[in-house]
């Protein structure tokens, strides 16, 4: 039987993990998992209940109750809360604003961890997040770190926003809230963004997603092997 293995992608935002693990998991035929989409779903679910989301308790029913899946398209990944389509609206500056202060909190890092180890647990999965190497799939057969400047990462989000015409904040504006949501995710106590000792760090600056993948490429076919 062909081996099928967990591939773990970590890094700070926008750094091109969702790219880059979409065109992985298409190239091994793996099913790929966006982590950042769950917490983005429970924050969206929040505050469209006016939740207040100092209000953990409140907070944490959501995370326990709403069902988040995924369903692959041609080239995205639909997601759904309770049946009900959010692929776009869990984009939106509101939620990035907000998503960090909810994936804070303990519990509610608790529920989707369970959900994604369980969504993990057959291999043949990429799994995209903040903590999937350190915490999520701590076996994971390969582990990836990317990194790339503030600036570049602006950028690319920038341009994204643009080429899909997705209503846009300035570059500068793009910068400042990236960097914010960088402090608090590596900050936070719980799970904090963090390279796993055992991760291959790639700095992705001045590299096309193509490089990225044929490298990434290269470390899953010697882990295969
Ligand atoms: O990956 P994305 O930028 O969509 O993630 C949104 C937010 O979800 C992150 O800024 C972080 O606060 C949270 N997150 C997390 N752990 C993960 C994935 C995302 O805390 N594994």
């Amino acid at each position: 039987m062909v081996k099928k293995i967990q591939v773990a992608i970590d890094g700070p935002a926008s750094s091109g993990k969702s790219t880059v693990a979409k065109l992985l998991a298409k190239r091994f035929n793996y099913v790929y998992c966006d982590t950042g989409a769950m917490y983005r779903s429970v924050t969206l679910t929040a505050l469209r209940r006016h939740v207040d989301l100092s209000d953990q308790d409140a907070v944490i029913e959501i995370a326990k109750e709403i069902s988040i899946t995924f369903q692959p398209a041609e080239d995205n990944q639909r997601v759904f809360v309770d049946g009900q389509e959010v692929t776009r609206d869990i984009r939106s500056g509101e939620v990035s604003a907000n998503v960090s202060a909810v994936a804070a909190i303990p519990a509610v890092r608790a529920q989707m961890t369970n959900q994604q180890r369980q969504i993990a647990c057959h291999g043949g999965i990429v799994m995209d997040g903040r903590d999937i190497g350190t915490t999520v799939l701590p076996d994971a057969e390969v582990k990836i770190f990317l990194v790339a400047s503030a600036h570049e990462r602006a950028a690319r989000r920038y341009k994204e926003n643009v080429a899909k015409g997705i209503p846009t904040a300035s570059l500068a504006e793009i910068e400042k809230a990236i960097q914010l949501r960088d402090q608090k995710d590596s900050t936070r106590a719980v799970s904090p963004l963090r390279q796993a000792a055992d991760a291959i760090r790639i700095d992705t600056t001045k590299m096309s997603i193509d490089e990225v993948c044929d490298s990434i490429v290269r470390i899953i076919k010697k882990a295969l092997a």
